[in-house]
Order: C-alpha cells, then structure tokens, then sequence
C-alpha cells in the first residue's frame, strides 16, 4: 500500500460493490483508485452479519459475480443457499484473484467527505484522521449496514449479554445452557431462531410483526446441478438480468384467476415444495391485485397452523397483518418447526408491548422475562442510514443530511443533485434491495464506469444532476410503488418506518431490474441526459 493522499478515485466500501468497482476503475480505466473499508477485511454484509443460520435467501449460483466468465468456471458453491462463511470465502477468493488488497485501506471508517467546486475534488476524512482527495467518490456502502438497536429503555441496566446480528462477535456466541431472548422476527430472526435453539436451554422470541415464511429446502448441490450451471453459466445470467428481480427464474405469466381454486392450490403446493423465494413467482398478479395476494396469503396462514401444534402459538405466528411479499419474504430452515420444540416459546408483543429492559431480562406490559443472552435481530436503518453516518457535504456545503431531511431523492438512485461526481451504488431510488443484489451491484458498477469513462475521454470535469431531475425521478419511484402491494405493508423498513423519526418514503424502485436497466442505457445513450456536465 502507498502512502499517496490523492487519488482519481475512492471507493468506500469493500463488499460486493465496492470489489468491483475497483475491478473496473484500476483495472479496465487504469484509475488511480483506493478502496476505504471499515472492517478487517473484505465481504461487507458478508463480513458483518455473522449470526447463527446466516445464509444467503438467494440461490448460490445467481448470488455471484457474473463479469468474468473464468470466476465462474473456477468457483463451485456447496449447497443451494450457501451460508455466510462460504460467502466471505468466495469474497475473499475473488479479492486474492484480481490482487484486490493492495489498494483496500482496510479498518478505515469514513466519516466526512466535502466537495471541494475550486478545486474540483472530494474530500476525503477517516476516523483516525486521515486525510484523502479524489476526484471521482463512490459509495459502495450497503442498503443495510447501519444495525437498528432500537432505543428501548433499560438497556443499559441489562446484566446479561446482548448482540446485533449485524454486528455479531466474529468469535461467535455460545448459547448452551442459556436463556436466551429473540427480539426480531424478520428474515434475520427467522433463520437464526432453529440455530439458536439447538443449544439454548431456553429462547423466547419476542414477536412484534407475525411474518410469513417459506421453507428454503436448502441441500447440497448435487454434481449434475454444479455442471449444469457451469455450463448454463451466459443462460443464468441472461435470466437474471431480463427478470424483474434478478433471480434465475421466470415470474409465471397467469394471473390467479386464470385457474381454478383446486388447481391454485396444487400450483402453491408445488411451489411451497421447491421452496424459496420462488414462491411468490407462482403467479403473475401476486404484488398487484390484493385480492390474488390474499389466496397466497390464505395458503401460507394455513402452512403455518399446520405445522405449529400449539393452537395459541400458531395463532399468533399465523396473525400477519400486511399482504405476502409486501415485506421482504423470509425464507427458512425449520423456523415454523421451532416453536414445536419444548424449549422455545412465543411472546407476541402487539398485545403486551416491551415495556423496558431490566437488569435480569425484558418485561413486557404482561410480564418479565429473565434472560441470559438478548439478540437484537432488530434489522437496519436501512438504505440511508449508512450515508447519514458520515458527514457528506456536496457544493456550497450543503449538507446530505439536510438534502435528504425529508428523505432520500436522486436521480436513477445514482446520484444527489449538488453532489457533482459522487456516484452511490445501489442508492435510495434504484432497485436494489428488490433485486438479487449482485445482479443490481453489477449494472450500477459498469455504468458508472462507463460513465466515468465517457466523461475522461471528453475531457469533461464534472458531472451532475439536477433538483428537477430528482423530483421527476422520486415521482416516478412513488408510482412503481403504488402500483404494487408493496406499500401497504405500513411498517417496512422499504419505507423507512422501523426506524422512530425517519421520514416514510418508500426507498427502493420497485418498477423492476429490466425496466431499471433500460432507463439508466437509455439516458446514457441520450448523452447522459438529466445529466449536467460541466468542464
Ligand atoms: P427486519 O426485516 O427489519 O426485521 C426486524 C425485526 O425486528 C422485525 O420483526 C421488527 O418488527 C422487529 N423489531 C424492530 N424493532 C423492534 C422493537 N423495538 N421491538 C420489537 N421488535 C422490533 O430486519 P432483518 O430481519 O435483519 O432483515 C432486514 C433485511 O435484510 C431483509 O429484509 C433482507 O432484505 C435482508 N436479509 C437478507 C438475508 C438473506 O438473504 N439471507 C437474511 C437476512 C436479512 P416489526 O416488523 O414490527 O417492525
């Protein structure tokens, strides 16, 4: 590593995003770029969320990079959904193989950048205090790193132990013999409770918001299946690119009422038999008319009475108040299964509400419950948080934290109007978080190289948005959503609302990856237009 502050590049973040990017700035431009990374090492979210059960909802051979054809061929995942430590090791596979460290400034945590209009430079500032410049800034900071602890009194008193799984001990926790309490019933609490319970000698899980889930019937691959993938590779990436949420399969074109009620409920049969997040390809209406949301809803509510022999636990598990995959669906190992076990127990909150934490444990309005270890599986402040933990400031100051004080705007959630030549990877506004991740990290990663390519061979210094360009683009993020279900689920992190005191703004476009892409190709074909370039 040099020791040279000035740079055409930085990148901040060394997850998915942020290797790539380095990938295509140093190694396709020949951009002088260094990589700023909080952890120890590479992998973000991968790096992070080391939870017990943390695994990927994606199928392994779409939750991958897909730009080099030999990382494909040489790569083998072990199991359809493959867990948090092989993840980090592909991570780290592909960092070693494109010599990606030398230019990662690893345990460097940004936490100021100001754009310099005289000079034509960010500025760049560590918390150590370190200072850096460049002229392109890219933030490759995940849409869910900043870990949600919520504020809930007495915290401070607890005796006992408490983790974050987004910010899990890399030494990991152990739970025998302990009692321990789950607050958090999202995709991260519902693969971490059957892990939890195997050694916990009690787990209570702390229930707010009852949430579907489908069985992810993970399995080793079998050889037939890594060689189809091998050589179906440019198939599995064509699919994952045209399909609205970049998965590697097709959303069935028939509407729930093209078949009859019996035929419905052996396609939903079939389809809770291959389990994932297939489910809710089923049929092609599921997101958009209530009415069809609600057979699946039916059917998954049924699932669940079934396999739940508690009649009061399933009840309350089987309570959802929002339409299915208007939340982020889970998917899951035994998580239904679980409460079967004599020593896991449900404590539905909506009718006693956490009311503190103690010294010995949590108390709800109906009673206290004496713990060991607490487990926030509590989620993020997700899309925004990540950026409003630095201090950015754009032109003439202004301050990113009061751009967007009443909530995320960009144009193409690729950048900020008064934020000349910071690019934001997988940014409020673009589809991400509803989209398999590596297929949207790679589209916004090449057309920001493209981008910065286009810009250096016209000798063009600045590039630039405008606050019109960001209002026609947030209107139209609206619109995608309101014509789903989506925002009917009131209290999803999509809009903001897990966190007290954020702004409710539905933050991902939901108009679909293929759309997504076409939009952004189509404004780089026009010379970049909504763009402002300036010399
Ligand atoms: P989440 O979906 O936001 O779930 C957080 C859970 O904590 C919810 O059940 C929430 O209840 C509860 N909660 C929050 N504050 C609470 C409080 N003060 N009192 C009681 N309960 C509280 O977070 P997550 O499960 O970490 O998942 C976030 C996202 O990460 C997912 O949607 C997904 O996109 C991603 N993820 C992906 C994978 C994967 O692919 N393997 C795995 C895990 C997560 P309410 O619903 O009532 O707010």
């Amino acid at each position: 590593m040099t020791t040279t502050t000035e740079f055409d590049a930085i990148v901040i973040g060394a997850g998915f995003a942020g290797m790539y990017q380095l990938i295509c700035l140093r190694d396709r431009l020949g951009l002088k770029t260094r990589v700023l990374e909080a952890g120890d090492g590479v992998g973000g979210t991968w790096y992070w969320n080391r939870y017990p059960g943390a695994r990927c909802d994606s199928e392994s051979h779409s939750y991958q990079y897909y730009f080099s054809r030999e990382l494909v061929q040489e790569w083998e995942w072990s199991e359809r959904y493959p867990q948090q430590p092989e993840i980090l090791r592909y991570l780290n596979h592909v960092a070693d193989r494109f010599d990606l460290r030398r230019d990662i400034e690893f345990n460097t945590r940004v936490t100021a950048a100001r754009y310099d209009a005289a000079a034509n430079r960010w500025h760049v500032t560590t918390a150590a205090g370190e200072e850096m410049s460049c002229t392109w800034l890219i933030t490759a900071i995940g849409c869910l790193s900043s870990a949600n602890v919520p504020n809930i009194p007495g915290l401070a008193d607890f005796k006992g132990d408490w983790y974050h799984t987004g910010q899990w001990p890399h030494e990991g926790v152990d739970f025998t013999g302990k009692r321990v309490g789950q607050i958090g019933t999202g995709s991260t609490g519902i693969q971490a409770v059957p892990v939890i319970a195997e050694t916990a000698a009690e787990l209570t899980v702390f229930q707010r918001t009852a949430n579907y889930s489908v069985p992810a019937h993970n399995a080793p691959l079998s050889p037939e299946f890594k060689r189809y993938v091998k050589e179906h590779a440019d198939d599995i990436r064509d699919t994952t690119r045209r399909t609205p949420n970049g998965h590697p399969f097709e959303i069935a074109q028939r509407s729930v009422w093209d078949v009859s009620a019996e035929e419905r409920e052996a396609l939903y049969e079939k389809a809770w038999e291959k389990g994932g997040l297939q489910f809710r390809a089923t049929f092609q209406d599921l997101l958009v008319d209530k009415a069809a949301n609600d057979t699946a809803a039916a059917f998954l509510k049924g699932k669940i009475r079934s396999i739940v022999k508690d009649p009061a636990t399933a009840a309350a598990l089987a309570d959802i108040d929002h339409p299915y995959a208007a939340k982020r669906p889970p998917i899951d190992s035994f998580y239904f299964e679980a409460f079967n076990r004599p020593n896991v127990h449900l404590v539905d909150l909506r009718s006693k509400p956490i009311e503190r934490i103690t010294a010995n444990g949590v108390k709800t309005s109906g009673a206290e419950y004496p713990l060991d270890i607490i487990v926030f599986a509590t989620g993020f402040d997700a899309m925004t948080g990540p950026f409003m933990r630095m201090d950015i400031a754009g032109r003439d100051g202004l301050k990113l934290k009061d751009a967007w004080a009443a909530g995320p705007r960009t144009y193409l959630g690729l950048q900020v109007a008064g934020f000349p030549n910071l690019f934001t990877v997988t940014g409020p506004g673009s589809p991400s978080v509803l989209c398999n991740m590596p297929v949207c990290i790679e589209q916004h990663v090449e057309w920001i190289t493209d981008c910065i390519a286009h810009l250096r061979a016209n000798n063009i210094a600045t590039i630039e948005t405008s606050d019109e360009e960001a209002e026609k683009w947030v209107a139209h993020v609206n619109d995608a959503a309101n014509a789903t279900l989506l925002p009917m689920a009131g209290h999803s992190w999509y809009l903001g609302a897990n966190v007290p005191g954020k702004p409710r703004v539905f933050m991902p476009y939901a108009g679909g990856m293929l759309r997504y892409r076409e939009i952004c190709n189509h404004v780089a074909a026009r010379n970049y237009a909504g763009f402002k370039f300036g010399t």
